[in-house]
Formats: C-alpha cells, sequence, structure tokens
C-alpha cells in the first residue's frame, strides 16, 4: 500500500506559525482538498517539527540539481544525508555538494520534484488532486502569514 501525500510547508525553514494561524491555513487546505470524492478518503495532518526536518517527496524525486554549477547531484548522496540526518533533525542546511565543493543550503539545491525543509507542515494524506495552482497557493499563505511551497511525496 503506496501514499501520496501533499504537503504544505512555509517557504522560510525555520518558520511557525500561532496555532490560531496554523488552524485557519487547515481550514483552507480542506476546503482546497475536499475529503471525500467518492473513492479515497483524505486524511489531514498539522505537524510541528522541533527542529527544521527534510520535507521530502519520496519515490518522486528524480533528479537534484547543483545551483552553483548546474550539474546533477546524485540521489543516492541525498539518501545517505538524509539517513544520517532524519533522526535528528538539521542543525543547519549547510551543506559542501559533492559536485564542486561549493558551499550552499539545502534548502536552494533545485529538487526535481521539489522539496523542501521546515519545522511547520500541513498535510492531506491520499489527495483527490495534484498540485496546487499559484491563487490557491496564496490562499494558504494569507491564512498562514507566510509564504508557503508544496511537496507531493510519493512513498
Ligand atoms: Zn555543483
Amino acid at each position: 500500500m503506496s501514499d501520496n501525500i501533499l504537503s504544505i510547508i512555509p517557504a522560510d525553514p525555520d518558520w511557525q506559525p500561532m496555532a490560531e494561524a496554523a488552524d485557519a491555513a487547515m481550514a483552507v487546505l480542506r476546503r482546497l482538498v475536499p475529503q471525500f470524492d467518492g473513492f479515497v478518503t483524505t486524511e489531514y495532518r498539522i505537524t510541528w517539527h522541533e527542529k527544521v526536518t527534510v520535507i521530502d517527496c519520496g519515490a518522486n524525486l528524480e533528479r537534484i540539481e547543483c545551483p552553483a554549477c548546474q550539474n546533477a547531484i546524485g540521489v543516492e548522496w541525498w539518501s545517505d544525508l538524509l539517513e544520517d540526518c532524519v533522526e535528528t533533525g538539521f542543525a543547519n542546511l549547510a551543506v559542501t555538494v559533492p559536485c564542486c565543493a561549493a558551499d550552499v543550503s539545502l534548502n536552494d539545491l533545485h529538487y526535481d520534484w521539489p522539496c523542501g525543509f521546515a519545522r511547520f507542515e500541513l498535510e492531506a494524506w491520499n489527495p483527490n488532486r495534484d498540485w496546487l495552482p499559484a491563487d490557491e497557493l496564496a490562499q494558504l499563505a494569507a491564512a498562514l502569514g507566510c509564504d508557503v511551497r508544496q511537496v507531493l511525496a510519493h512513498i
């Protein structure tokens, strides 16, 4: 049994909302992604992470590109990194990339499909829709009080 997860996260990895804003944003998400379409039942979760946590897209990750030299970075390098950090969280996002030894933020690597880092997350498990368009992300951002990104994971 596999799952698809739509995660909405603050664009700023360290940022966390107040509880009221989190609830308001979840109400928007529930409206945009209705629970039952006659086939699957979507489940919703709000998560506050104690430390910056990777929000990765699972099997949807096809390519990572270095923002400094534009070369591809092995997905294996990424998987090893996640294994090391997934328990402890990320103390910071600074990393030296293997392609050109540039010092960059993990948050600035180009992930295809997108991945992110966050201390707060709204999730819709098995949503009956695909990517949210910009105007709907703007509604979530307005409710939450910060810019947001979306991650679509397949696990
Ligand atoms: Zn590079």
